[in-house]
C-alpha cells in the first residue's frame, strides 16, 4: 500500500538530496564526501522506483528476508544498485546477506563476526563491513558497547580475518544525538576508520556537522512507515 504518488516520492527525494548537499557545504565539507543511503524498508517497488528513476542507486534495508523479496528484481533492472543492510543480522541469514548486500553495516557481536568469516570463505563476494556501536548503551539495542569497541575491532581483524571499513550508530530516540555522533567519530578516529554511518531523517544535519560520511534517510523521502 502506498500513500504517496511517484511524484511525491521523487520530489521529497530531490529535496532531501539537496538538504544533504547543503548540510555538507555548511559543514565546510565536499558534497561528494557525504553519501545518502535511501532507507526503503517496508516500502515496495512502486515506491522505490521513482527514486531509482531519479538516478539514485544506494539503498538501505533492515531485513534480509524482506530484501530478498523485492531487490533481486529491481537489481536486474538497475544493476549498479548498492544495497546496505542496516538492521540486525541473524547467524542463519549470513549467507543470504552476503549474496544480496554490498555493505553490511551491522556487524554487532562476536557470533556474527564468526558466522560472516565462515561464509566469506565460501564465496568471492566481499561486501564492505561496518561495526555497529551501541553508543547509548541501551540494553534493547544491538551494537558493541563503546568501551568494548577497540577490542572488538581488533578481534575482527586478528581472530576472524574481517576487514572493517567503518562504524555505524543509532542514537537513543530520547536524547540529543550530537554527543553520540561525536563518540562514534572518536572511536573511528582512534581505530583508523574513515566511514561513519550516522544520521537519519530527524538528525542528519547534526551528523554531517560531526563527520558523517553516510546518512540513512527513510521517512523524509517515503513518508511514515505504516
Ligand atoms: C529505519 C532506519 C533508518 C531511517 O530512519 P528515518 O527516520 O526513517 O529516516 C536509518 N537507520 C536505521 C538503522 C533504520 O533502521
Amino acid at each position: 500500500m502506498t500513500q504517496s504518488t511517484p511524484d511525491d516520492v521523487k520530489n521529497r527525494y530531490l529535496s532531501v538530496r539537496h538538504a544533504v548537499q547543503r548540510a555538507a557545504r555548511d559543514a565546510d565539507r565536499a558534497e561528494a564526501d557525504v553519501t545518502l543511503v535511501v532507507v526503503s524498508k517496508t516500502f515496495g517497488p512502486e515506491d522505490i522506483e521513482p527514486v531509482l528513476l531519479s538516478g539514485h542507486r544506494i539503498f538501505g534495508e533492515n531485513r534480509v528476508q524482506e530484501s530478498q523479496g523485492k531487490w533481486p528484481e529491481l537489481k536486474a533492472r538497475f544493476p549498479d544498485v548498492e544495497l546496505h543492510l542496516i538492521g540486525p543480522l541473524q547467524s542463519n541469514k549470513t549467507k543470504e546477506a552476503i549474496a544480496l548486500f554490498d555493505v553490511i553495516e551491522t556487524v554487532d557481536r562476536p557470533s556474527i563476526a564468526e558466522a560472516l568469516s565462515k561464509e566469506l570463505k565460501k564465496t568471492d563476494r566481499r561486501p564492505k563491513l561496518y561495526v555497529q556501536i551501541n553508543t547509548g548503551e541501551e540494553p534493547q539495542k544491538a551494537g558493541v558497547a563503546p568501551k568494548e569497541a577497540d577490542d572488538f575491532l581488533k578481534r575482527c581483524h586478528s581472530e576472524w580475518g574481517l576487514e572493517i571499513s567503518g562504524l555505524m550508530c543509532i542514537p537513543p530516540v530520547d536524547e540529543p544525538p550530537s554527543p553520540h555522533f561525536a563518540l562514534l567519530r572518536k572511536i573511528a578516529e582512534r581505530n583508523g576508520l574513515k566511514i561513519l554511518s550516522m544520521g537519519m531523517s530527524s538528525d542528519f544535519e547534526a551528523a554531517i556537522q560531526l563527520g558523517a560520511t553516510h546518512v540513512r534517510i527513510g521517512s523524509a523521502i517515503f513518508g511514515h512507515r505504516g
